[in-house]
């Protein structure tokens, strides 16, 4: 394991804000996980594993040891003439895992397509897009326990996946170390999600009426690029809050109060409404701040224009929260990982 110190975390977190880590390392082998996990650093300070660092805000520099994960390989456990089961590092690149299934054609989760960051972190939030989420496909998380070194598997259900969340995002919290994952797709008789978004239309505008995996892939790719912020070009962590749900009541007493109000049906018996436009309505959407702001297309993304100061973001995403509370009684959560300082 080798140790830097006083890195610039502004390469390693899609935001690009300026923050160091005091200390900061690299997992690269078994062995790199099983030094980090006995250094000094680890067991006697704070820690942080980092993917793409597309889905934190630092809010400022971090005093303890971060480790960015970057075991590789892809390999085929299990294969039927239908079926096969691949296992895939934590550290490799969750879209080149993609673009990897679509050229074999392994189907499943051709709608993730460019979703960026790592593909140990995709069960973290249950990444989802264009109707389909990893658990769809997932049949197990390969873990390290944190504390005692072992090896775990947690199978589907042991993730508790839910919208933008799963099992290590509540009970085991920060406890385990993701170091691979294993999905289930599908050899031929793909099942295709066409519905959302805009994917049925973009395919159409490509002439194809029988759409294969790859063609799925390319309009979600196509969709994405047009209306998405890319982080190459302005610094963001994609949707800064999660959509929220509210019961059906509330939802009712703000229907007739905002006819327009766009809604989609959630777990539960609740409805979720989109943060976006909630967003939108509270009149920040484009709004800029010197080199911070709020996107011009997408008022769900916070964007920093370059320079940007992560605690200045973290104060603008609460002024937005404080907005709609106010105008709508609702409680907007943060999609972002938030590193304090
Ligand atoms: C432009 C843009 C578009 C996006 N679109 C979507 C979208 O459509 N759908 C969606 O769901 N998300 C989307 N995201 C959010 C983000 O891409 C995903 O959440 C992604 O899975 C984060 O991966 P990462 O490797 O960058 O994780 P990081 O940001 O590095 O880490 C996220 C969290 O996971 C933890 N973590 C990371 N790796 C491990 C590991 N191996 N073991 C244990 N903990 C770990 C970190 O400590 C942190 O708490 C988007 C982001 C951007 C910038």
């Amino acid at each position: 394991m080798i140790l830097q110190e006083n890195v610039d975390l502004r390469p390693y977190t899609t935001f690009g804000i300026k923050a160091a880590a005091r200390y900061f390392t690299t997992l690269r082998s078994n062995e790199d996980v099983h030094s980090f996990l006995n250094s000094r650093l680890f067991l006697n300070g704070k820690h942080l594993i980092l993917g793409g660092g597309s889905n934190m805000l630092f809010t400022g520099d971090y005093a303890g040891l971060v480790a960015r994960m970057e075991l590789k390989g892809i390999r085929v456990v299990d294969e039927t003439q239908d079926h096969v089961t691949l296992y895939a590092a934590a550290g490799e690149n969750w879209h080149d895992l993609v673009m990897y299934c679509v050229a074999h054609n392994y189907g499943g989760i051709e709608n993730l397509s460019l979703i960026p960051g790592t593909t140990g972190a995709a069960p973290m939030q249950n990444i989802g897009a264009y109707g389909v989420e990893i658990k769809d496909v997932i049949t197990s998380v390969e873990a390290v326990d944190k504390k005692s070194g072992e090896q775990r598997t947690f199978s589907n259900k042991d993730c508790a996946f839910g919208y933008r969340e799963s099992i290590f995002k509540q009970e085991a919290k920060d406890q385990y170390l993701i170091n691979g994952i294993t999905l289930r797709l599908t050899k031929r008789n793909h099942v295709l999600h066409l519905q959302y978004g805009a994917i049925q239309e973009t395919l159409n505008g490509m002439s194809i009426a029988d759409p294969t995996i790859r063609d799925v892939s390319n309009a979600v790719i196509h969709i994405r690029q047009s209306k998405l912020p890319d982080p190459a070009k302005v610094g963001n962590a994609g949707s800064f809050f999660k959509n929220p749900s509210i019961t059906v009541d509330a939802f009712q007493l703000l229907k007739e109060k905002y006819p327009s109000i766009p809604s989609y049906p959630s777990t539960e018996g609740l409805i979720k409404v989109p943060a976006g436009w909630l967003i939108e309505q509270c009149g920040w959407k484009g709004k800029r701040f010197e080199n911070i702001g709020v996107h011009p297309n997408q008022a769900l993304v916070l964007v920093n224009y370059g320079g940007g100061d992560g605690g200045k973001i973290w104060d603008l995403a609460m002024q937005i929260r404080d907005s709609v509370i106010d105008k709508f009684n609702i409680t907007l959560h943060p999609e972002v990982n938030i590193v304090m300082q």
